[in-house]
């Protein structure tokens, strides 16, 4: 029996996807964001991760489907990075599939194959929630750990699949939170007829104390949120590239 490797499930999501969100959030992620907020979601295995088949998860989903159904919401696979383990997320879309359970992906878009099961993942997805961290690949690479081609190789795929998708930007002062880099993204995004909006996320400190849980050193220590402004600011700018934009 196929498993996956969990860090938590949160049953009444309320953030990640439209309507009330059964979110499981999967262990292992291959970025390195200074902000992230669930650095113990890195590595693959921790002692706190566990493993759960779909038949598992689905005796738990089941349980609140008439729920979600009824807010508009659905079942939502993050991370971590999901598309780390596709098996198991493509075998779990499918069965909430077979129960007319509203499915989404919430990913950093880095797929390591593109291959028949990436595809039926795909095809078994509603909204793909994809985040965009900076178009920027130098400011990129400094702010997640990698280069951005992979991810902007994902964006690419799910234009050409014609796949809803809803964009995530993080704002982080000093690494995003500027005009060109609003541009940047607005540019790359307005031909994309398959984007629903755009989700503004003000960066916040709220996982800054999981890094020292983790024996890590948290190198955003005393950046601060963005002000209302600034968030609007690049609200308006991504508007003029003909976009929704939520925040
Ligand atoms: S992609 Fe998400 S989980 Fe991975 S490092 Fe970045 S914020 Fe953390």
């Amino acid at each position: 029996m196929r498993y996956g490797i969990i860090h938590s499930i949160e049953t009444c999501g309320t953030v990640d996807g439209p309507g009330l969100r059964f979110v499981v959030f999967t262990q292992g992620c291959l970025m390195r964001c200074l902000y992230c907020h669930n650095r113990d979601t890195w590595d693959m295995e921790t002692d706190k991760s566990r493993k759960i088949t779909v038949d598992e998860l689905m005796q738990q989903v089941i349980q609140y489907r008439f729920y979600l159904k009824a807010t508009g919401g659905g079942v939502t696979a993050s991370g971590g990075e999901s598309l780390l383990q596709p098996e198991f997320i493509r075998d779990w879309f499918v069965a909430c599939k077979a129960y007319g359970i509203h499915t989404c992906l919430d990913t950093n878009g880095y797929a390591r194959h593109y291959d028949k099961t990436l595809e039926e993942l795909l095809d078994h997805t509603d909204l793909v929630m994809l985040d965009l961290k900076q178009l920027d690949n130098e400011i990129h690479k400094k702010l997640v750990g990698v280069p951005n081609n992979r991810t902007l190789m994902f964006a690419e795929h799910l234009q050409k699949r014609n796949q809803l998708t809803r964009i995530r930007y993080v704002i982080v002062p000093g690494y995003s939170d500027d005009d060109h880099s609003a541009h940047l993204l607005g540019q790359y995004i307005a031909p994309m007829d398959n984007i629903e909006k755009v989700e503004l996320l003000p960066y916040h400190e709220l996982g800054a104390h999981k890094w020292a849980l983790c024996g890590d050193t948290y190198q955003l220590e005393g950046v601060h949120p963005p002000p209302k402004e600034t968030v609007e600011h690049i609200a308006d700018i991504i508007k003029s590239y003909g976009k929704e934009v939520m925040h």
